[in-house]
């Protein structure tokens, strides 16, 4: 008999589908094109005749990782990350194709672009759809709403609700998912505070219409303070960093359903910020602020019952770590699992398409050497990737379907 195209089964060693049932010990996925059409117990899934078995019978098996938060052109460890989005398009274009190549080979299918200039995720958007370079699924956010003194303000910036409106909808005339807008100011920025808030509610309140109004939604970059409160009041749908939410803020994100998207490893990797502006006072003191705030409230946050998800903020390859800055925060390895993979797809709006291992969604899943559920490091040692069917091998190549 011979093989259906494009119809695959996938043995796993250990199957942990993301939907939050615990892992299944000798499992088989079933693939068709680039779609799961069923996954389970080897004993009582049924294998198609002639299909081709992919077999990562030793390895346990996961759902591709979401990044809910990154840049694909910024290299954190490089510093002056503005600098670097203020460069022309090309050397932008080069960095970025060489780390979405190192994204997907550490097991991120899907990324949520959260600020590029140029309009340069809109062509890499593309240009990874059409195979033209290998690179996670991209949800992008074209240009920043900033202010013309906001945090992240490169090329582009967007002052009182004119200018607001027409930026957003330009931003979505040229393929933008989602509006990111800046409300506090950054950790890697010298002339911007974390509390304070740039925009008013009013500016505010004109990009989260503007997004609702044609079924989008708005995410705000905020740490903490008058630009958190302003933003989690007028409707943003998620709150990125949070390094300084208190607990009354958490309790006003759950009332009002708001995710909390945590970026801990550009943070608190050395390879992050640490390194990358280590010649600015101004920053690394904002740094050791930072840290200091997060490792004492975070604990009680993750725990709170609010609703997080996590990005690595252009930290490459680095989701894993990401994961175990959860658990050193007292998170379940369970729970890191499921933040890294259904909740990131419930918090980037996708999770109808990705997120979990069943039947219907993406044939996005990743293959680990290890046990991440015992030890969240064996999430460093990701051995295969497939994204939509396809088979990546680990420096992010094609290597057949
Ligand atoms: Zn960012």
């Amino acid at each position: 008999m011979t093989a259906l195209p494009g119809r695959r089964a996938v043995r796993c060693g250990t199957l942990f589908d993301g939907t939050g049932a615990g892992p299944i010990r000798d499992a088989v996925v079933i693939i068709e094109g680039e779609r799961i059409v069923a996954a389970g117990p080897a004993a009582t899934t049924v294998v198609p005749a002639g299909a081709d078995v992919v077999d990562l019978g030793r390895r346990f098996v996961m759902p591709g990782l979401i990044d809910a938060h990154t840049h694909a052109s910024i290299v954190p460890g490089l510093g002056n990350q503005v600098g670097q989005l203020c460069q022309p398009i090309a050397p932008q274009a080069l960095r970025a194709a060489s780390n979405l190549r190192r994204n997907l080979a550490a097991g991120t299918t899907t990324m949520r672009l959260m600020a590029e200039e140029h309009f340069l995720d809109v062509d890499l958007r593309e240009a990874i759809e059409t195979g033209v370079i290998p690179g996670p699924r991209l949800l992008v956010a074209t240009r920043g709403i900033t202010a013309s003194n906001g945090h992240g303000r490169a090329l582009s910036s967007f002052d009182g609700v004119d200018e607001i409106r027409r930026g957003v909808r330009e931003n979505f005339q040229r393929g933008a998912d989602h509006v990111k807008l800046f409300t506090t100011g950054g950790v890697s920025s010298t002339s911007t505070n974390l509390h304070g808030s740039v925009y008013s509610r009013e500016e505010i309140r004109a990009a989260v219409e503007e997004a609702h109004r044609v079924g989008k939604y708005a995410a705000a970059h905020a740490h903490g303070g008058l630009g958190l409160r302003l933003a989690v009041e007028e409707g943003v749908s998620t709150i990125e960093h949070g390094a300084l939410t208190t607990d009354d803020d958490i309790a006003l994100m759950k009332e009002r359903d708001v995710w909390l998207v945590s970026t801990l490893s550009i943070l608190f990797h050395p390879t992050g910020i640490e390194q990358g502006d280590a010649g600015r006072p101004a920053i690394m003191q904002k740094v050791r602020e930072a840290r200091e705030v997060v490792q004492r409230n975070f604990p009680r946050h993750l725990s709170s019952g609010v609703r997080f998800a996590v990005g690595t903020d252009s930290m490459h390859g680095l989701m894993p770590f990401e994961l175990e800055m959860l658990v050193r925060f007292g998170v379940s390895t369970r729970d890191a699992l499921l933040a890294g993979t259904r909740s990131g797809a419930e918090a980037c709006r996708v999770d109808r398409e990705v997120g979990t291992i069943e039947a219907g969604k993406r044939a996005d899943l990743i293959a680990v050497d290890g046990d991440p559920l015992a030890d969240i490091t064996a999430l460093r040692r990701v051995t295969q990737v497939m994204k939509d069917g396809v088979l990546y091998d680990g420096s992010g190549g094609r290597n057949g379907s």
